[in-house]
């Protein structure tokens, strides 16, 4: 009946297909053997989450003990089924929560590595990002990501992985592939193009946006007339542009057209001493993140001005917090997710730290003070209108790792200030609105995609019980989540 009733609607779905640039979430029709392995749940005409508790990702109060049916891989109902249809998959859930998938806005398939990284912390050049097509798929499934790759170092590769998962070939979350980055010509990375001037910023976007992707990042070392060439070509072929800044501050970004920023407000350098146009100061920003309290009249200058330019931030807190023994956050799991040589990598940086922090308790209670000020002006910027995303920016650098690093930002958001709930909504509906893809993902309603996160406990009073996750749907499909984690362990950093 289903093969017969998809010939029928052909004509319907083409006229339906998303414009080219149009970032989409497109569901397999079969999924092969590398991916029914992950599959707990499998693709059935009508699935029943019954006795579950709903966070909706909308801010709303949580539904308690409610059931929420999923019909041919879409919501039907959310309220307790009169009538269950015959041959339905009823999972009862008692005690559980569902929330949408996780919109991970600043998220990535690579990891950092410093080649011969030694205790004392100095390596030997060129500093590398080597791609990590395994591992981090897995681990953003697991933990019920939905993502975009803000920067790619293979792009190709990234889009092919987009493709496999879309097929159902391997598993993977649904993908925002990002153009590689638009990095100015005094970029540390090997592996980045060094824009020449702002023609080849307008030729480098035109290209990528012909190979499918759907979105682009600016680097810190961007000029502004190039950044301006970049926004203005992606916003010919109907795309977005976000960007991690040094060189351009951020005022002069939002007049430039840029849709969204990263980092929060940890990579502003307007107010950075000796700050030249087109030049990426050392300070990176910290300069003006400490003299911009939140509540004062330049903070407010400067977010009135991104709300009115309509300017999204993405949060990426977990790459920006401190490495304050006192908030030991290192967790098992991520530790043992990391392969040997990250791990190494890791403790040997995260000792370092720790020396530093003790060694000179001021500098660390500065850190402590911006960060707590970064979370403060995330906080503001949304009390202003302003539209704060989340993506935790994890390259494992700081153990920030895919999937578990997304969870963490939601909990750090919540130690910013916000309520539970409305951190849950940061962190899913908001990037789906940016995305432009409200209508199938971000949160729970009837006819949306059923991309769902199933956990033991209730993160609308226990935030942390977000990483207690069970079962995670896309598209219908309720994966494995506990195993999928498991077949990353020991292979981050590896592939
Ligand atoms: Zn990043």
């Amino acid at each position: 009946m289903r093969v017969l009733r998809v010939l029928l609607l052909a004509p319907m779905i083409l006229m339906m297909l998303p414009a080219r640039g149009q970032v989409a979430v497109k569901s397999p029709t079969m999924l092969s053997p590398a991916v029914t392995r992950y599959v707990k749940v499998p693709a059935a005409e009508w699935i029943v989450l019954k006795n579950v508790r709903v966070i909706d990702g909308t801010g709303a109060p949580a539904i308690e003990k409610t059931d929420v049916v999923i019909h041919n891989g879409k919501i039907d109902s959310i309220g307790v089924a009169e009538k269950i249809a015959p041959g339905a998959t009823v999972l009862e859930l008692n005690g559980h929560t569902v929330f949408p998938g996780l919109v991970g806005m600043h998220d990535h398939m690579y990891n950092i590595a410093r080649p011969n990284l030694n205790a004392a912390g100095s390596s030997e050049p060129p500093l590398m990002v080597p791609q990590l097509a395994f591992s981090s798929t897995h681990l953003y499934l697991g933990a019920g990501v939905t993502m975009r790759t803000t920067g790619s170092v293979e792009p190709y590769t990234d889009l092919n992985m987009r493709d496999a998962i879309d097929k159902g070939e391997i598993p993977g979350p649904h993908m925002d592939v990002t153009g590689p980055y638009l990095e100015g010509s005094k970029s540390v990375f090997i592996q980045m193009h060094k824009l020449r001037d702002a023609e080849d910023a307008r030729a480098t976007v035109d290209f990528w946006a012909k190979q499918g992707v759907t979105s682009f990042k600016a680097y810190m070392f961007i000029t502004r007339a190039e950044l301006k060439a970049a926004i203005d070509e992606a916003h010919r072929h109907g795309m977005k542009i976000t960007g991690h800044l040094c060189a351009v501050t951020y005022p002069e970004a939002a007049e430039l057209g840029i849709d969204n920023l990263e980092h929060g407000f940890f990579v502003n350098t307007q107010l950075d001493p000796g700050k030249q146009p087109d030049e990426c100061p050392n300070t990176v920003g910290s300069p003006t993140l400490q003299k911009m309290t939140a509540g004062g009249e330049e903070a407010k200058a400067m977010i009135d001005l991104l709300v009115s330019h309509h300017v999204a931030v993405t949060s990426t807190l977990p790459v920006m917090e401190p490495d304050d023994a006192t908030q030991v956050h290192i967790q098992p799991r991520v530790l043992e997710t990391m392969a040997v040589p990250t791990r190494e990598a890791y403790l040997y940086t995260r000792n370092l730290e720790l020396m530093r922090a003790a060694a000179n308790p001021e500098m660390a209670a500065q850190r402590a003070a911006m960060f707590k000020n970064g979370m403060a002006l995330e906080r503001e910027f949304v009390a202003a209108g302003g539209l704060l995303m989340a993506g935790p920016d994890p390259t494992g650098d700081g153990g920030v790792l895919p999937g578990y690093g997304d969870q963490r930002e939601v909990e750090l958001l919540v130690e910013a200030g916000f309520t539970p709930l409305e951190a849950i909504k940061i962190a899913t509906l908001n990037g789906a609105t940016f995305e432009g893809l409200a209508n199938s993902i971000g949160s729970i309603a009837p006819g949306k995609n059923a991309d769902l996160v199933v956990v033991g406990g209730d993160p609308s009073r226990k935030i942390s019980d977000i990483e207690n996750t069970e079962i995670v749907f896309k598209d219908g499909v309720g994966f494995d989540s506990q195993k999928l984690l498991e077949s990353a362990k020991g292979r981050y950093g590896q592939y």
